[in-house]
């Protein structure tokens, strides 16, 4: 599972032109599989020709890329799609609740067109036929890399779309379809692209990053001459070479993730990695349908620590699961005692309409599956700043994503933008945005380190 908080509206500077160029407002919510599907969306309208404007009053209709994960979601999606049309009069509908076309439509039946998912070839035909481009191949240029949400200096680098499993909790396999792994070749050009207009990290991301190439048979394909394997392991060596930060999300525990170690050993790719294990107790876990459920999660933490001393682990968590029992709780409650995981998110379990969990019995009262949520989050407070606390004293490299007159906020290799902690440097006032820097830790709380420069 993947969900992430909305993205903002975004928006470019408009070019003086001869003529009135065609203008596309866009609102994109989401997670960061999304926000990958608007990038390639703006990408092609850009390169079209089309304006992108940042108000829905300068633009000729306006393109809403939803999420439908949630149900708050759901209607965070639906209130934007109903601004969008109260604003502007000109809506298409994209994303994840495109793939409900119905609730879409019920709701809101003046929007032009609605697609689902991963659909820029579906957006830009409701584009054309509502507002049709001007033929100016001379000005219309893009830069090589596409158009991007994300900061100059870090982008997420989309390996594979849908996902093979069926956790029972979650719709997005209904949603986005099986998994198709991207070709190993045009991964690796879209990010040597991506490094050549200076990103410094690649946040790779998928629904299951693990599980890179399993559908095409790890089938060989061709980068810079090379043959290389759609695999994980491939992919994060041949990355390795591009010279920058490159971090794994969503990957789960599968042997083939030992072989990783080596590479993250080596510094070839980030010591970390964000495996949402989202439950410790098996039935739990078997009723969920997870992935990987059966390994020994801390026997492989182990291994990898041994590995890897200073990995960082990422996970996320389901509480009150339908029929999670107080003692099954509290072995979810053990199994953080000694997993020691430095990051941890959790979500008090949300019946999705349409996910078969909702049909389990022993449905928890929200009260409940609240409760264990702030536990939990409580319980992993001092486990998560006692791993901050080694850090105390030594001297890391990070990347600066910020700066202003309280100093430079920045990241270090342990923590992914927007979800993990950040490093104040406290005297980076001259440091610039996209910079790596040697900082030494002074202190730190529970999410945060505090630094000065080295
Ligand atoms: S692994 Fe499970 S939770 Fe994640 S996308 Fe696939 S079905 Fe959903």
């Amino acid at each position: 599972m993947s969900g992430r908080g909305p993205r903002a509206a975004v928006a470019e500077p408009v070019r003086a032109r001869k003529a009135k160029p065609p203008t596309v407002g866009f609102v994109s919510l989401g997670c960061p599989k999304a926000t990958v599907d608007a990038e390639h969306i703006l990408t092609r309208m850009r390169a079209e020709g089309y304006e992108i404007s940042p108000t829905y009053a300068g633009a000729d209709l306006v393109v809403v890329n939803t999420c439908g994960f949630i149900d708050a979601a759901v209607a965070e999606s639906l209130d934007a799609i109903g601004e969008a049309l109260a604003e502007n009069g000109k809506v298409i509908v994209t994303g994840c609740l495109g793939a409900k076309g119905d609730i879409v439509r019920a709701t809101h039946p003046k929007v032009l067109a609605v697609t689902g998912p991963h659909a820029a070839q579906e957006v830009m035909d409701a584009v054309h036929e509502h507002l049709p481009p001007l033929h100016d191949p001379f000005v219309d240029l893009v830069p090589e890399q596409g158009i991007r949400l994300t900061p100059e200096h870090y982008a997420y680098l989309k390996i594979s779309e849908g996902c093979n499993h069926r956790c029972s909790f979650c719709i997005i396999p209904a949603l986005r379809g099986d998994l198709v792994s991207r070709p190993i070749g045009d991964v690796m050009r879209e990010a040597e692209a991506l490094v050549n207009s200076g990103v410094r990290e690649l946040l790779v991301i998928s629904q299951d990053t693990s599980a890179y190439g399993v559908d095409v048979k790890y089938r060989t394909g061709f980068w810079e001459g090379r043959p290389l394997k759609t695999r994980l392991y491939d992919l994060c060596n041949a990355l390795g070479e591009l010279d920058v930060w490159v971090r794994l999300h969503y990957v789960y525990p599968y042997p083939n993730v030992d072989d990783l170690m080596p590479l993250m050993a080596e510094g070839k790719i980030l010591p970390y990695l964000d495996a949402p294990f989202q439950h410790a107790n098996a039935r739990i876990l078997k009723l969920m349908k997870r992935p990987a459920s059966s390994e020994k999660v801390l026997d492989r933490i182990a291994a990898w620590r041994r590995a890897v001393p200073d990995l960082t682990l990422r996970s996320t968590f389901i509480t009150g699961f339908p029929g999670e029992t107080e003692r099954e709780f509290c072995e979810l409650l053990d199994f953080l005692d000694e997993a020691r995981l430095d990051r941890v998110g959790a979500f008090a379990y949300s019946p999705v309409d349409g996910a078969t969990a909702n049909e389990l019995p022993g449905a928890l009262p929200e009260e409940v599956r609240e409760e264990r949520r702030l536990r939990l989050m409580q319980h992993q407070e001092d486990i998560s700043t006692q791993r901050l606390e080694t850090k105390i004293g030594r001297t890391l490299t990070v990347l600066v994503d910020d700066v202003d007159e309280d100093g430079a906020m920045a990241r270090s290799m342990g923590d992914a933008p927007e979800i993990d902690g950040l490093v104040y440097v406290t005297d980076g006032h001259e440091l610039a945005v996209g910079e790596f820097a040697e900082v030494t830790v002074t202190d730190c709380d529970v999410h945060d380190l505090y630094a000065q420069l080295a």
